[in-house]
């Protein structure tokens, strides 16, 4: 017998079969181990051959019990491999990376219990009368066994244990011990769907339809309905994927789906233990759970037979890998829609203008929720003009209208949520004489001031600097902080309400795998007053008793250079929004702004995603932006300039010799350029800028086999309508 085989090491010169022969049959998928130059490494059979005369060494085990990869997976990697990630990157995708090389096991304990020949009552009279200890044990284990760590630590000893193993009254044999990520302590509600809500479901179940966008505002109960969705599906013995935005958010999801669905929720995500996740992949794989849950790297579960998959708050930019390999969510998604004939399901109150137009267009087919689930309706949002308050004599970061209402819903021992688009203590650090800026030595990018731990951060490549007392230009000791971040912000709302409880939630403030839970959990159950925090808190979370919400420095991302910042805008704005008011008590949001009249500010306080939509699309298809066309970058990068432009431009000649040849329809410019952030981490950052119109898959494919270059110092990729370019 004969098989391909791809080698586990990421090195694009060996990314392709090699043929081995073996004594023994290999199921397709099979993790092994093969001899390769003078080692012997490990592999994965792709399939089994004819042409064995091509093999000249032999397959010399194979590492697991079952083949860890799944057909459909080594489909979707030759999928991938189309946008340049190695074949073998793809497949590492759909393990947890502990199991490559063996590093991580079943965790077995030994399990005590009466042997199965022997009765209670007998082994009662099988032990002596003076023998209480080994009476208490067997008294302990006479409504079934338990784990011999358990016992001890109830006061057993293992001699105790081990003297009535040899007696044969109890037996020892080794069990798996679950290792479960944990999920927030939901209160389990009896809910009956709305009608929009059953509406929903029943046009998703018996539609011809596979794709789905359920537009629905804020607190509409879209949750509910992809749990109702899934139930039907599990009915069916199918399995379902449900994607969320965040780690974050996730303990929260999964306690929601954990009331449900108990023990049929399966959660994957980097953040676990590897144990864990080593766990909960294989009860996915083994058909034991089957609902996926997580972020996006979940979309690779290895479950068979999918009947839906979900991908909820689909607008969110974390669904697109920005780091090699890349690959985005939906591509992936749709792929395995199609293999499994599968119910795609995106949801969102803020539809990217990219899927709103599919909806339009008739290829996703759309539902809107028009109402939430109280009575209340969606909060009010009030707009305070900064440059008025200035005016006025408040140069604090807080309006007077914020800080009152901030004040009266501490009285009413409700909560709020302020939202600030900043991490750290303060944007940059600037001096008042001579005008210097401290930035990073290895980007293009001036520190932000971090008073936790009196540190200057470069936010993109994580380098840390001393904190300056004096400007390293002039010796100046006036040093000017730039806008604040959330540390200065939970700080300042510290010092105006002494007695209240203030957290931040950003990703500084946490760190270890369940901190973010904590902050959360603590918040939920009112333990925390007021939050404070950037994105993380925009998403998705569902706090009965939040009535306030206050949004700062409102405008900041509108003036990222990029073609999404208003749609980016408008989201963060109704999202954060959306935390307010959600059960029995009204919402509020006050958001502060120094451009009032931004017409994304004037479309978000009215949710009026319709309009945002109309005006956002009529302006992206005159200037030629997505999703009318498609922007293609490949950025190039290397540590020495010259050579990347040089790159760079040869890249550029080559992709408008595509423009000039049978392509030519799908492209309209290819340009050249340096990168926005022009040196990042000590690397020089050029890209070739190709706008191609829509439905233009084999220029895309040509690009990328333009971009693959052989170049061990200059390093190239490609995105895809690149968000927040830098
Ligand atoms: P969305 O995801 O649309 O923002 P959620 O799914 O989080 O909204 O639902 C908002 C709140 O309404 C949740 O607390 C949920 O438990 C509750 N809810 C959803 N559907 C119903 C229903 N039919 N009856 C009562 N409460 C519901
Ligand atoms: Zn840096």
């Amino acid at each position: 017998m004969s098989y391909k085989v791809i080698v586990d090491l990421s090195n694009s010169a060996v990314d392709k079969f090699f043929h081995y022969n073996s004594d023994f049959p290999v199921p397709n998928g099979s993790r092994v181990s093969v001899p390769f130059g003078s080692k012997v490494i490990e592999g994965f059979v792709i399939e089994e051959t004819d042409d064995s005369e091509k093999a000249t060494k032999n397959i010399v085990s194979i590492l697991d019990p079952y083949p860890v990869i799944l057909p459909e997976m080594v489909e979707m990697s030759k999928f991938m491999k189309k946008s340049n990630v190695r074949f073998i990157d793809a497949l590492r995708l759909c393990i947890p990376a502990d199991l490559r090389a063996g590093r991580v096991r079943e965790l077995a304990r030994n399990f005590v219990d009466i042997a199965e020949t022997v009765s209670y009552q007998d082994a009662k009279k099988l032990i002596s009368e003076k023998s209480q200890a080994q009476h208490n044990l067997l008294d302990r284990l006479s409504t079934g066994g338990a784990f011999e760590y358990v016992l001890t630590r109830e006061g057993f000893s293992v001699a105790v244990i081990n003297r009535l193993v040899d007696k044969g009254i109890l037996e020892k044999r080794a069990e798996e011990i679950r290792r479960t990520p944990k999920s927030a302590s939901i209160e389990r509600k009896s809910i009956t769907l709305t009608n929009e809500q059953r509406n929903a479901v029943d046009e998703i179940l018996t539609s011809d339809d596979n794709t789905f966008l359920i537009h629905g505002v804020t607190g509409s109960g879209k949750t509910e309905i992809y749990m109702t969705v899934i139930e039907n599906l599990l009915q069916s013995e199918k399995t379902a994927i449900m994607l969320v935005p965040e780690i974050s958010l996730t303990p929260q999801m999964l306690g929601v789906f954990r009331n449900r669905f108990g023990d049929k929720v399966s959660l994957l995500h980097s953040g676990l233990s590897a144990g864990e996740r080593y766990d909960e992949w294989r009860r996915l794989y083994k058909g034991e759970s089957q609902v996926a849950m997580g972020p996006r790297s979940a979309i690779f579960a290895p479950v068979r037979n999918v009947g839906a998959i979900i991908i909820d708050e689909e607008h969110d930019t974390s669904y697109s890998s920005e780091k090699y390999p890349r690959f985005l969510t939906l591509d992936i998604a749709e792929f395995r829609a199609r293999y499994n004939d599968a119910k795609l399901i995106l949801g969102s109150a803020t539809p990217s203008i990219e899927t709103y137009l599919k909806a339009r267009e008739g290829t996703v087919k759309l539902i809107t929720l028009q109402n939430r689930i109280n009575d209340f309706g969606l909060p009010t949002v009030e707009v305070v003009d900064m440059r008025k308050e200035i005016r006025g004599g408040n140069v604090s970061i807080f309006s007077r209208l914020l800080v009152s209402t901030l004040s009266d819903t501490l009285l009413a021992k409700e909560q709020a949520i302020v939202f600030v688009n900043r991490r750290g203590y303060a944007s940059f650090v600037r001096c008042k004489n001579c005008g210097y800026v401290a930035m990073c030595t290895d980007c293009d990018v001036s520190l932000t001031y971090h008073r936790d731990d009196k540190r200057l951060k470069c936010h993109y490549c994580g380098k840390q600097f001393h904190e300056l007392k004096v400007c390293p230009q002039c010796g100046n000791q006036h040093l000017a902080e730039g806008f604040s971040g959330t540390e200065k912000v939970a700080s300042e709302i510290s010092n105006l309400f002494p007695t209240a409880r203030v957290a931040r939630l950003d990703n500084d403030s946490v760190s270890g795998k369940d901190a973010h839970l904590q902050i959360l959990t603590k918040f939920g159950s009112g333990e925390i007053d007021i939050l404070v925090g950037t994105q993380m808190v925009t998403k998705g979370h569902d706090f009965k008793n939040v009535t306030l919400v206050g949004i700062l420095d409102a405008d900041q991302s509108l003036y990222f250079p990029d073609y999404g910042s208003n749609e980016r805008t408008f989201q963060l704005i109704t999202q954060v929004a959306g935390r307010a008011g959600r059960e029995s008590k009204p919402g509020r949001v006050i958001m502060q702004t120094y451009n009032p009249n931004h017409p994304v500010f004037e479309f978000a306080t009215d949710y009026d995603y319709l309009g945002f939509y109309e005006r956002e699309s009529a302006i992206r298809r005159v200037t030629k932006f997505p999703p009318y066309t498609k922007i293609v970058r490949i950025l190039i990068t290397g540590k020495e300039e010259e050579p990347v432009r040089v790159v760079a431009q040869a890249l550029r000649d080559k992709t408008r010799d595509l423009m000039n040849g049978p392509l030519k329809d799908s492209f309209i410019r290819v340009q050249a350029m340096s990168a926005p952030i022009k040196r990042l981490e000590n690397n020089y950052r050029y890209q070739v800028i190709a706008v191609l119109n829509p439905d233009c898959d084999d220029a895309l494919y040509s690009i990328f086999a333009v971009a693959a270059i052989d170049d061990k110092n200059i390093h190239t990729s490609v995105e895809i309508n690149p968000r927040q370019m830098t």
